[in-house]
């Protein structure tokens, strides 16, 4: 075990060290207990928020399990409010002739209660939805009620899809379908001949300005989604000779997620914007400029360009769109349109926290080893490596260490060292490591060796949550996500750990962490982990696109999850929902098992080994039950 010493500690040191002002602000920070509290619509002087740790033994006494995830609507309220107010405020300060329209795309986060909170939340801004496939299509119909709002009909389409838009406008929503490919506006000039509705159509340009980072290729010439200008073109003759040029009204576009620019979003809209313009002067009744998503969040909180951070606050993002829109427009003499986007991971990002408690921990064991005399040279130049450590020879030192430690298991193999030889070797290393890493600490903390020596030192905290259920991203993308404990924050954490999951998978753990300017750290400060005490690990900024990519793999199925309202004065809470994780038989009909057959085969089995005297009825009793009993459990460990 290493001990950074670094005394007293307050909770500003962790603020500091966990860098909650940054990614957390307006919702998180650490409250005088040592606590992270959340304050579901933003801080000020006199909300102290909700102490997360005293909500999850709340919960827990409640009967809720962890892991657990823990929504909190009125920060996706929050989020529709500044959201919208910045777009008005731009709108306003720049005199734009037009309104803003966001609409949230539900692909997102699905999830029925936040949708619904979407619309509900979103009702004084005229807030629509948006659909990528046909049951999203059947979610907003279903749901959208507020006048006035929009409902854009995106992804892939067939004709059942076609008709369902078309047929909805009849109802009074405002379905614009967007046109993501030529054949699909084959289809709606058939199915609006069909049945006589007139359509409102959209295409989604593919735009030569691209995002950046991860996402970018969601635009360009080569992106999976939308019209090449000369297809744009086509779909205009088209429509002109099919006498239906004023139902294309709409021009979208997507450059891809988390655009961690301003100027990149100004770019993309100039180009669309002069798209629109040409179309206008081609005879199409353009008046609504979807500029899609692509709004991100600061994951590390360190305000730079970082694929996992955001350089440009919600208010420049509006000012750019608005006055590049504007600007665009007046230099092409066309109405300036109705301003949509589809913001989708800087609505839902912060919404959800999730909350999982360590079970136990697998430290590297550090344990002095006596001065022998050596006879194998390795064991002795081990031996004299740990006495002439300095700061000036550190990198030098570990490289060194690391090539003898090589040397050694060579000469394993060859027979010239055994085993105990190797023992005392291999000690030798663990301790040669664990004082670079002292050293390092202590006097460089911008040596180049440090991150390496603290990942290689780290301890596994097996964690008991599913990385592939609950946070897919860190696994299929190395996504970074804001990870902390959510008490004994004014305890020094005198450990580093990376996160193992529950998974029998290798791949099955955290081991990237943010960090600052935008670096990532390959080990997480953490507690000393006491098995008699609760130690619980939050996962924040998760709430878009993890509950819904996430899969079962080795059959850890949906978390629990609940919904936490605020009192409406603004202090304490209610728990509004209770949405129970999967049972083991729910996961279990997933992959085609039926729970009563399962039962019946164990219940023959049991008999028969009953009658072959291989079981007590006792032991056949337990046996059963103890299987019943699991087929009704929380895939989770209790
Ligand atoms: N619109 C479209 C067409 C998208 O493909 C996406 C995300 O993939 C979004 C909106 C949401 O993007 P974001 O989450 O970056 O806001």
């Amino acid at each position: 075990m290493v001990t950074l010493t670094r005394s007293p500690w307050t909770v500003q040191d962790s603020a500091k060290l966990y860098r909650i002002g940054g990614w957390g602000d307006p919702y998180f920070h650490i409250n005088e207990a040592g606590h992270v509290a959340v304050a579901p619509q933003g801080f000020d002087r006199r909300s102290k928020g909700i102490d997360l740790y005293a909500l999850v033994r709340d919960l827990q006494a409640r009967g809720v399990q962890l892991p657990m995830l823990i929504r909190f609507p009125d920060i996706v309220a929050d989020r529709i409010k500044r959201l919208c107010s910045s777009f008005q405020q731009a709108i306003d300060r720049f005199g734009y002739p037009g309104v803003y329209r966001g609409v949230y795309p539900v692909k997102v986060n699905q999830q029925r209660h936040l949708v619904e909170e979407v619309v509900k939340h979103g009702r004084d801004y005229a807030f629509g939805l948006e659909a990528g496939s046909k049951p999203e299509l059947l979610i907003a119909l279903a749901t959208l009620d507020t006048p006035g709002s929009l409902l854009i009909c995106n992804g892939y389409k067939d004709r059942d899809y076609i008709e369902t838009a078309l047929l909805s406008r009849q109802m009074g929503q405002e379905t614009i379908i967007v046109l993501e490919r030529m054949h699909e506006l084959t289809l709606v000039l058939e199915v609006a001949q069909q049945l006589g509705i007139r359509p409102v159509i959209g295409v989604r340009a593919k735009l030569a300005a691209q995002g950046m980072g991860r996402w970018g290729s969601s635009a360009g010439d080569r992106a999976k989604f939308g019209l090449t200008i000369p297809e744009i073109l086509e779909v205009v003759e088209a429509l002109r000779a099919a006498g239906m040029l004023e139902c294309l009204q709409l021009l979208h576009y997507h450059i891809g997620s988390q655009v961690a620019a301003v100027s990149v979003h100004g770019r993309a809209v100039r180009e669309a914007t002069r798209l629109f313009a040409e179309l206008a002067h081609l005879g199409a009744s353009m008046c609504y400029l979807d500029m899609g998503g692509g709004l991100g969040i600061d994951y590390d909180g360190s305000q730079s360009t970082a694929a996992t951070s955001q350089s440009y606050t919600l208010e420049d993002y509006a000012l750019t769109l608005v006055q590049t829109v504007l600007t665009t427009c007046q230099e092409n003499h066309v109405t300036p349109p109705t301003l949509i986007t589809e913001s989708g991971r800087a609505l839902m990002s912060h919404q959800s926290v999730l909350v999982m408690d360590v079970m136990g921990i697998n430290q590297v064991t550090v344990e002095p080893v006596p001065e022998i005399a050596a006879e194998h040279p390795i064991v002795q130049a081990f031996q004299d490596l740990l006495r002439q450590i300095s700061p000036e020879t550190l990198v030098a030192d570990f490289r060194y260490a690391q090539d003898l430690k090589e040397q050694a298991l060579r000469d394993f193999t060859a027979g010239s060292l055994t085993m105990g030889e190797r023992a005392v070797m291999e000690r030798l290393f663990w301790n040669v490591c664990a004082e670079l890493q002292r050293v390092a600490h202590s006097s460089d903390p911008t040596s180049p060796i440090r991150e390496e020596l603290d990942h290689l030192l780290a301890s596994i905290y097996y964690c008991n949550f599913s990385v592939f259920q609950s946070v897919p991203d860190s696994w299929a993308i190395d996504q970074v996500f804001p990870i902390m404990p959510i008490h004994r924050l004014d305890e020094e954490p005198e450990q580093r750990g990376i996160l193992a999951d529950l998974t029998c998978d290798s791949d099955g753990k955290i081991a990237h962490f943010i960090g600052e300017n935008g670096h990532t750290h390959a080990s997480l400060p953490l507690h000393t982990w006491d098995p008699d005490q609760p130690y619980i690990l939050g996962v924040f900024l998760g709430g878009a696109y993890q509950e819904i990519l996430g899969d079962l793999h080795n059959l850890f199925g949906d978390t629990n999850a609940v919904h936490i309202q605020l009192n409406p004065d603004g202090e304490g809470y209610r728990v509004v929902q209770v949405v129970k994780g999967d049972t083991v038989s729910e996961v279990l009909r997933y992959v085609q098992y039926n729970s009563e057959d399962l039962l019946e085969r164990i219940h023959h089995a049991t008999e028969a080994a009953l009658q072959a005297k291989r079981i007590s009825l006792q032991e056949a009793y337990s046996l059963q039950s103890h299987f019943e009993h699991n087929l009704r459990a929380y895939t989770y460990l209790r």
